[in-house]
């Protein structure tokens, strides 16, 4: 099994838990893991329970999986992941909404005011995006990723964005508060490691033709910086149907919620492709169990650059919230981040 002491245990705690250790005879092995110590001990009848009573010692994790630090995220209650006002999981529901990517800033500001006011406990926009298409539009860059920032700065929410070269970490950890890792870069082990290493938030979508093995992998290299605040997001997957984009793997949220920690959300736009499958998919997903939602949403489908067939006009995104927070509530979860004001106005501000 691995014991990891806490991120802040001294030298003295790791050579009380090493006693402990060489006392009852275990073979032990000291490893740096990210930040953390750890002991890999191995040898007949260990005993796990008084192990992770030691001072200093965080958990006890059985080495029977291939992601044994997924596996350690599994404690009551779950490990919930909050940015800024938004937390996603132990009990609390968060949407994070948005273009899919940032164009002319006076219409993000006009969707970000929108969003809040529906409920949304996070800004959603693309500013390095991943097209399959090297002649697709690729992204604001940077002035779009400061639009971004002051967009969500000035409705009160944290804002999510993706990168996807490791070259791009250092800027967007300045400007966003969530990282987002997106489906083709699910095994892009040095943009995994080096977003995890700033210590913020990463939201990591599932490859399209990921097994779960593999996209727990991708979180276990994540885990094992140190950085404990990941977030899972199903986007759908690859396959033989051809009238959805993606094939939304809505089975995967309670797979996941009974055996992981970390919160689990997904992405009903990019599964759906179309506007008028989101708002479905999405309540399959928040009745299945997931911890939030990201979700498109423009103030003008038509005019988007990127993903206009599954971008959600306004009105249908506050409904959607709506439905969101009272399915949330059947089980008990609230929704996180949301404004207890009045209900936005059912129809589409600026621009429209
Ligand atoms: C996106 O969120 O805009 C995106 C490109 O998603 P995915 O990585 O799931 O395709
Ligand atoms: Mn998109």
């Amino acid at each position: 099994l691995i014991i990891l002491l806490h991120l802040d245990a001294g030298p003295a705690e790791r050579a009380a838990v090493r006693a402990a250790l060489q006392r009852l005879g275990l073979a032990i092995e000291e490893a740096r893991l990210g930040e953390r110590t750890t002991f890999w001990v191995s040898g007949a009848d260990v005993p796990a329970e008084s192990l992770a009573r030691l001072p200093g010692v965080e958990r006890v994790v059985p080495v029977g999986s291939r992601s044994p630090l997924v596996e350690a995220t599994r404690v009551p209650g779950g490990r919930p992941v909050s940015v800024g006002g938004a937390t996603f999981g132990g009990g609390h529901v968060a949407v994070i909404a948005g273009p899919c990517t940032v164009e002319e800033p006076g219409a993000l500001r006009d969707v970000a005011r929108f969003v809040a006011r529906a409920g949304a406990a996070a800004l959603r926009g693309g500013v390095f995006k991943a097209r399959t298409s090297p002649h697709a539009y690729q992204g604001g860059g940077t002035s779009a990723l400061r639009e971004l920032h002051a967009a969500a700065r000035e409705v009160g929410l944290p804002c999510f964005t993706e990168l996807t070269d490791p070259r791009q970490v250092a800027e967007v950890a300045e400007w966003a508060d969530g990282l987002q890792i997106g489906a083709r870069h699910m095994q892009n082990v040095p943009l995994l490691v080096e977003a995890a290493r700033t210590g913020k938030p990463v939201l990591l979508k599932r490859h399209m033709s990921a097994d779960v093995d593999e996209w727990l992998l991708a979180v276990e290299y994540m885990l094992k910086t140190g950085n404990e605040r990941i977030i899972l997001c199903e986007r759908g997957l690859r396959s033989a149907e051809r009238h959805v984009r993606y094939l939304l793997d809505v089975g995967v949220v309670p797979w996941l919620k009974q055996r992981i920690g970390l919160p689990v959300i997904v992405d009903p736009s990019h599964s759906a492709g179309d506007w008028s499958l989101v708002a479905p998919l999405a309540r399959a997903a928040i009745a299945a169990g997931a911890d939030g939602l990201i979700v498109e949403v423009h103030h003008r489908p038509e005019t988007t650059r990127c993903d206009a067939q599954q971008a959600l006009p306004f009105n249908d995104f506050a409904r959607l919230v709506q439905d969101v927070r009272a399915l949330a509530a059947l089980d008990g979860r609230g929704l996180s981040g949301a404004p207890a004001r009045e209900p936005p106005p059912l129809q589409a501000a600026a621009g429209a």
